[in-house]
């Protein structure tokens, strides 16, 4: 053994070839932390004092090749500023330059996904062989970054400026066939034949049969292109980069300044330009705030994972109840994910457009080359359409996806608890009732709780699993567990009106309503939040939720929490309820509804709605951004704190995600309580008293005061 560390191993194999290897002691995947970097140092210390050693060959221990750096050592590396900054990139630059310049040929055999810095160390290397079942990527814009180790320096001078720009700007992961057509890598072989085609190329490097000088001498000269050619280049690229990234994400530009600065430089020069425009991005809130999600995101998996750890027994047949909207999209997200579902109905009609619904689907994966027809053959014979329950007696769970009414519920839950087996799982997708009133009549409410799903189902990554007061851990362990092999991001809330994210989300449409009902424009407001980060405004969205539906769950709110969302007005919404202005799905709502040329819905403005409120709404006025942004988030971010308060939401981490997977917060702004730390409570504080006249909803809670006074964040 030349060098053996706990995240680095150097050993000789035959004929003077040397093996670097990146095998991270107790990890499941490796990834550039300190130790590894160190490391890294210390073995190329080692290889370049051996003369016995004619080629290095790196290679992985893990099914993965390097994941990237370790996030979360970004933390410490940031709150030092552009030195801590500098010196979390200048370790592993002189690392890969080491690389670059040893005396003998490299070559990276790349048998599972490099990633970011893990890419990063394959550019510098002389050559690049990749598996077949390998991905590259330098993803690091979506974190508010841009690559910090050299993959702005050498990515434009091995496959072009166009490659560099493309695959940088968006961050995609890139397959095999992508990479070798970009000359980004220089063979793609199979699996199994990865490390000897990779061993055999070294070989003819080593002897002499390859030119690694003038390799060398592109990844570290200045991009060969004139300068006319370079102005427009970087000019269209910016300005298509900036456009589709929007201004509140400026890595993906920062990304491409970086290598217009430096592509008329030599590396270190080029290397240079770089680290500054990292450092500049690093100290963003936008990176901090992607950063921080990234960690809350690994967080809430963690959790998940946890639960399915606790899971007693695996999903293997599923059940769900309505083949409507809902419960069409879970039978095909479970049925995609290979889970086998019986989908019922009580009308034909329902489980045709349950099935319909599937197969537009899968159809439209088919056509985009995503699957085989013969997989989609395979997925559609996993859903099982019947009208009775025939077969649920051997159901390990069952999702219940009928109307959204408490006596039918109530009916159709003793039902199907009568048809299935003591063990069986009885979860409801009730977007409002609660669970626990749902249990009463149950026989084994232990077994009962709620698994709620996003519309469109296929889309929408959350589901919150709700525990009512006599559910069982095991019954949200195996819950929690099909939801992760659905492929869905699941969070664990307690029972209460609205659950989670409705909860929070409807003190936002009270915002919305007080806004109007004062003489502010809809389509104002619309624009300020979606320039503020949210997708779409709240008039748009509660068009796409449907204002039917919204109305109703305003009731329920409205009965659970009389004090802080009862109704002392008409609100917009009703008006547009009573005027039978449903939204996207009858074609009007605040705006009316067309068909676009590839079919969606597209929303136009029309006075018909202004004429609709004109009556019950103050004279119109012009609101500042500033004003409605504060008017709309103050009641978003005190029920939300009133969740966490009450336990019906674990962690800030958790309440985050679960808004930014189920109501798509802005993600750059990291969370609502991420933002709430950004601005700080006192501020806060101050600016929701502000509107103390507004109502509850914008009266702060008490530890939201006492978190003011004493400087104390939701993340630490
Ligand atoms: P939907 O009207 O599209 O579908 C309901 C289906 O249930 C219909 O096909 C109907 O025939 C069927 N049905 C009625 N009684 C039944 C019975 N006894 N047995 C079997 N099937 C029966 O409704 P949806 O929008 O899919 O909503 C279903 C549930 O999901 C509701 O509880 C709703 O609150 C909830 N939910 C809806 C959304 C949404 O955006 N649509 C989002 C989250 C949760």
């Amino acid at each position: 053994m030349i060098f053996q560390g706990k995240a680095v191993s150097v050993q000789m194999l035959e004929n003077g070839i040397a093996e670097l290897n990146f095998n991270l002691e107790g990890e499941s995947v490796n990834k550039f932390n300190v130790l590894t970097v160190t490391e890294l140092s210390q073995a190329l210390d080692a290889v370049e004092a051996d003369s016995a050693i004619k080629g290095l060959l790196l290679t992985s221990g893990k099914s993965v090749f390097i994941v990237g750096a370790d996030i979360t050592e970004f933390g410490d590396a940031f709150a030092g500023g552009a030195s801590g900054v500098g010196a979390l990139l200048a370790r592993n630059n002189e690392n890969f330059n080491r690389i670059e310049d040893l005396s003998i040929p490299t070559v990276v055999a790349i048998n599972g996904i490099a990633l970011g810095g893990g890419f990063e160390v394959c550019l510098a290397c002389d050559f690049r062989v990749l598996s077949q079942d390998a991905k590259v990527g330098l993803p690091e814009i979506k974190l508010g970054l841009i690559p910090g180790w050299g993959g702005t320096v050498r990515l434009p001078r091995i496959a072009g400026l166009d490659v560099a720009a493309e695959w940088i700007a968006s961050g995609k992961d890139q397959k095999p066939d992508a990479a070798l057509k970009a000359h980004a890598v220089d063979a793609v072989v199979p699996a199994d034949k990865l490390r000897e085609a990779s061993i055999k190329l070294l070989q003819r490097a080593v002897d002499g049969k390859l030119d690694i000088k003038a390799r060398r001498e592109i990844k570290t000269s200045p991009v060969p292109i004139n300068d006319t050619e370079a102005l427009m280049a970087f000019f269209t690229t910016k300005a298509f980069v900036g456009q589709q990234a929007g201004r509140n994400y400026p890595s993906p530009v920062a990304a491409i300044t970086s290598m217009e600065q430096g592509y008329k430089l030599d590396r270190a020069g080029a290397l240079e330009k770089e680290q500054e425009q990292f450092a500049a991005c690093s100290a963003t809130d936008t990176a901090k705030s992607l950063v921080g999600l990234f960690l809350a995101d690994q967080a809430i998996s963690k959790v998940a994972k946890g639960w399915e750890k606790k899971s007693d027994k695996k999903i293997e047949r599923a059940a769900v109840l309505g083949a409507g909207i809902m419960g069409g999209g879970i039978a095909y997200q479970s049925a995609y994910k290979g889970t086998p579902i019986m989908m019922k109905d009580i009308n034909q009609a329902g489980i045709d457009l349950g099935l319909a619904e599937a197969n537009k689907l899968l159809s439209k994966m088919v056509e985009r080359g995503r699957m085989t027809a013969s997989k989609m053959g395979d997925v559609l014979n996993k859903i099982d359409p019947t009208l009775s329950y025939d077969g649920f007696d051997d159901i390990d769970i069952v999702v219940e996806a009928v109307v959204e009414n408490p006596k039918v519920k109530h009916a159709v839950l003793t039902e199907v608890e009568s048809k299935v087996t003591e063990d069986t799982i009885v979860a409801s997708n009730t977007s409002t009732i609660s669970i626990d009133h749902l249990a009463e009549p149950l026989a084994r409410p232990e077994n009962f709780l709620g698994m709620h799903f996003f519309n469109p189902v296929h889309k929408m990554p959350l589901v919150e699993v709700i525990r009512g007061s006599k559910t069982s851990d095991t019954a949200v362990a195996r819950t929690v567990a099909y939801a992760n092999k659905m492929g869905k991001k699941a969070i664990v809330v307690r029972d209460c009106p609205g659950f989670l994210v409705n909860r929070v989300l409807f003190p936002y449409f009270a915002g919305f309503s007080m806004l109007l009902r004062d003489g502010a424009d809809f389509q104002a407001v619309d624009k300020t939040m979606e320039r503020w980060g949210w997708p779409m405004g709240p008039a748009y969205l509660m068009d796409v939720v449907g204002i039917d539906t919204g109305v109703h769950a305003e009731q329920v709110m409205a009965e659970g929490f009389p004090t802080r969302m009862g109704k002392t007005f008409t609100a917009a919404s009703d008006i547009m309820y009573e005027a039978g202005r449903y939204g996207q799905k009858n074609s009007k709502g605040f705006y009316n509804y067309e068909v676009d040329k590839k079919g969606r819905p597209k929303k136009v403005a029309t006075d018909e709605s202004y004429a609709l409120l004109k009556p019950h709404v103050a004279e119109a006025r012009e609101y500042e951004a500033d004003e409605v942004i504060e008017r709309m988030m103050i009641p978003m971010a005190t029920e939300l704190a009133r969740c966490l308060e009450e336990g019906i939401v674990a962690s800030a981490a958790e309440a985050d995600m679960a808004l930014i997977y189920g109501v798509g917060f802005p993600p750059f702004r990291g969370g609502l309580f991420a933002w709430l730390d950004n601005i700080g409570m006192d501020k806060f504080v101050a600016m929701a008293d502000k509107y103390a006249d507004l109502g509850e909803l914008y009266q702060p809670t008490e530890r939201m005061r006492e978190m003011a006074a004493s400087g104390e964040k939701y993340y630490a």
